[in-house]
């Protein structure tokens, strides 16, 4: 069914003034030794939209709005494409002056990065039309962003170095250091009321290293202002060395600890340490142990697991995507080379990034973009628009 206009539930915000080419993404693959291999093609006839009603969809999906597939075009609206899931370590209170590495890594890795830098990452961010959203809204399908702008989700693996406490107010309130992660972060938040500023947080047994009684405090005011925290096992072990038991026991202590500290308030993510294992294969049944299991009479179960991945995730809608192995961008600086942040976004800002229409109760692309018929896969209950 084609049709000029399209309604839907949204008021009309109005559209950036980004642009993005017209592509078509297919990537292959969760292993790291994958490039993503991609085409592109253009349309030249006048676009047209179409709207598949699901049986699912939510009753709200109805209403006032009207997009033509004329501005779906013009904003490049795309969500199929992919999104950047950012991975970073420890925040140092240093400039880039002041480490011998490349553009603000403070280790030979990249792993570790200067707060000048971090906090200039998250600037350009914001300036390319980035807008944050939380990891766990994306593992349940819900991407929230305005008309025309991209998704963006921050992870700190460790817990290191991510929160600092100085000392507390007279209200109770943390103290941070304002060059650890948090301090950087609530100072963004402040600057970029439309930035929605927040993080996914993954822990071991250590938690933040403030003191158990202060990081308990610290993790109730994390989760009453806009901060996840995830599981990144007990130990920080190679969940793809460890048999069952030690999986259990790995993943079940940091999710008990979790529940017993902010009940009911974490996520049930986890970012594997290492990365491993990357592939979940039938052939290692253990793994199913990262996914559920009873630790100590508590049972768990985890909705996602992250890579230390080199690229940008896959849209959650289409058919590669694995809430088992999502892909990470490593948050570091290497010249443009080896999937740094530079290389990673150059990328999708030339056309691989999920460009929303402002619904999150809806599925909107190209409709070359799903030629396959097969590219579009979870539809989350949501309403499917296609247009060009
Ligand atoms: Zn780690």
């Amino acid at each position: 069914m084609h049709m000029e206009m399209i309604i839907v539930n949204k008021k009309r915000i109005a559209a950036c003034l980004l642009t993005a080419s017209m592509t078509v993404s297919l990537l292959t693959g969760c292993k790291k030794d994958t490039v993503p291999s991609e085409t592109s093609s253009e349309t030249t006839v006048a676009p047209s939209v179409s709207i598949t009603e699901t049986t699912e969809t939510t009753p709200e999906s109805s209403a006032f709005v009207t997009y033509t597939a004329q501005e779906y075009k013009d904003a490049g609206v795309n969500e199929l494409n992919s999104v950047p899931v950012l991975m970073y370590h420890r925040i140092y209170g240093m400039t880039n002056a002041e480490t011998e590495y490349t553009g603000g890594n403070v280790d030979k890795d990249g792993y570790n990065r200067t707060s000048e830098a971090f906090e200039a990452d998250l600037r350009r961010y914001y300036e390319q039309g980035y807008r944050m959203m939380r990891l766990a809204d994306f593992v349940s399908g819900y991407i929230d962003v305005p008309f025309g702008y991209s998704p963006l989700i921050l992870t700190f693996d460790d817990g290191i170095r991510d929160v600092v406490l100085q000392g507390w107010n007279d209200d109770g309130t943390p103290v941070f250091d304002p060059t650890c992660a948090i301090g950087i972060l609530e100072k963004i938040k402040a600057e970029y009321p439309d930035y929605n500023v927040t993080a996914t947080f993954f822990v071991n047994s250590q938690l933040f290293e403030n003191g158990e009684d202060n990081d308990k405090e610290i993790m109730k005011w994390m989760v009453d202002n806009g901060y996840d925290i995830g599981n990144h096992t007990k130990d920080h072990v190679k969940l793809g060395s460890c048999d069952a038991g030690e999986i259990e026991k790995q993943v079940g202590y940091m999710y008990k600890k979790l529940d017993e500290i902010i009940p009911g308030q974490y996520v049930n993510i986890i970012a594997l340490p290492f990365g491993s294992p990357e592939v979940m294969g039938p052939d290692k049944p253990q793994y199913d142990k990262i996914f559920a299991g009873t630790y100590e009479g508590f049972e768990y179960t985890s909705e996602a697991a992250l890579l230390c991945a080199w690229t940008r995730s896959y849209s959650p809608f289409v058919r590669d995507y694995d809430n088992k192995c999502i892909r990470r961008i490593r948050g570091y600086d290497n010249g443009g080379k080896d999937w740094d942040i530079e290389m990673n976004f150059e990328q999708l800002n030339n056309g691989k990034r999920y460009i929303s229409d402002g619904d999150p109760n809806t599925i909107v692309f190209p409709s070359s973009d799903n030629s396959s018929g097969d590219w579009l896969k979870n539809t989350y209950g949501h309403q499917v628009i296609t247009y060009g």
